[in-house]
C-alpha cells in the first residue's frame, strides 16, 4: 500500500471548533496524502466525529482553513458541495434510504447530484456493490439485510460518487460481532486499491494492519501520532496510555 508524499489530499490548519461555550476542537492541523489510511481513535467525547464531520461541513468551523483536493472550503453552498462530491462518508448507523430498494439506494445520488440517466447510474451502483461483495442484493430493500450487509452498501453508495478520499465514523460499532468482520475486510480491500481513508475505530487489529499513522485524541486535541506498531507497543503520552489499557 503506497503513500504519494507529495499529493496533499487534505490539509487542516488552525482548526477550532465550538459547541456554544464548549472548545470541541482546539487548534488542530493534520495533513493527509493520497493513499494514507489514518487511524483517529481516542475516547469517547474527545472529538473524532467533529474532526471529520468538519472535513466535509457537516459542521462548521469557527477558524482554521480546510482544503479537500485543492479546493479550500468556504461558507457558501457551491465550495461545500465541491468538496463534498470529493468525500465520501460512513457513519456508524448506515442512514440507507428505507423506502428505496438497494440498487436505487446507490444510484440516487448518481442520477441527484451528478444528472445521470438511470441506466448509466445503474451501471456504476452494481459495479460498487459487486465491488462490495453484495450484488445479488441489488432488489431487496434495507430491512430485508443484515446490519453488514447494509453497512457494506452504505460503503458501496460511498463509493458510487468516486470520492477521493473516504471517511470512516466508527463503522462497525453498531453492528454485532459476527458481522464486523465482513465490514472491515471490505475496508482492508479499498486500502489495498489505494483509497485514501481517515478511520474513527477502535478495531485496533484493523488499525495495525491497515493504518499507516494512528492519531490519537483526547479533549479536542490530537496528542499523540505515530505508527501503528509504534503507539501500540510504546505510546508516549499518558491518556494514550490510559486509553490503550481500556481497550486491548
Ligand atoms: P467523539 O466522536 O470523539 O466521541 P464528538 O466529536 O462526538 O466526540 O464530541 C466531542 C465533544 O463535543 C463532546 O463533548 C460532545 O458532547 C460535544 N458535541 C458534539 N456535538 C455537539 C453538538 N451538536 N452540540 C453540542 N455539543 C456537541
Ligand atoms: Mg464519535
Amino acid at each position: 500500500m503506497s503513500v504519494s508524499e507529495n499529493e496533499t489530499l487534505i490539509e487542516l490548519k488552525n482548526i477550532n471548533k465550538w459547541f456554544g461555550g464548549f472548545h470541541a476542537l482546539k487548534d488542530i492541523s493534520l495533513t493527509v496524502n493520497k493513499g494514507e489510511r489514518i487511524v483517529l481513535c481516542g475516547p469517547s467525547g474527545s472529538g473524532k466525529s467533529t474532526l471529520i464531520r468538519c472535513i466535509n461541513h457537516l459542521e462548521a468551523i469557527k477558524d482554521g482553513t480546510i482544503t479537500v483536493a485543492g479546493k479550500e472550503m468556504a461558507n457558501d453552498a457551491k465550495s461545500i458541495d465541491s468538496i463534498r462530491r470529493e468525500v465520501g462518508m460512513v457513519f456508524q448507523s448506515f442512514n440507507l434510504f428505507p423506502h428505496l430498494k438497494i440498487i436505487d439506494n446507490c444510484s440516487l445520488a448518481l442520477r441527484r447530484v451528478k444528472g445521470m440517466q438511470r441506466d448509466e447510474a445503474e451501471v456504476i451502483a452494481r459495479k460498487y456493490l459487486d465491488r462490495v461483495h453484495i450484488l445479488e442484493q441489488a432488489d431487496k430493500y434495507p430491512a430485508q439485510l443484515s446490519g453488514g450487509q447494509q453497512q457494506r452498501v452504505a460503503i458501496a453508495r460511498a463509493l458510487c460518487m468516486e470520492p477521493k478520499v473516504m471517511l470512516f465514523d466508527e463503522p462497525t460499532s453498531a453492528l454485532d460481532p459476527e458481522m464486523v468482520k465482513e465490514v472491515l475486510d471490505t475496508m482492508i480491500g479499498l486500502a489495498q486499491d489505494g483509497m485514501t481513508m481517515i478511520c474513527v475505530t477502535h478495531e485496533m487489529g484493523f488499525a495495525r494492519k491497515v493504518a499507516n499513522r494512528v492519531l490519537f485524541m483526547a479533549d479536542g486535541q490530537v496528542l499523540e501520532e505515530a505508527a501503528p506498531d509504534e503507539f501500540f507497543s510504546a505510546p508516549k503520552h499518558e491518556r494514550a496510555k490510559a486509553f490503550l489499557g481500556e481497550i486491548l
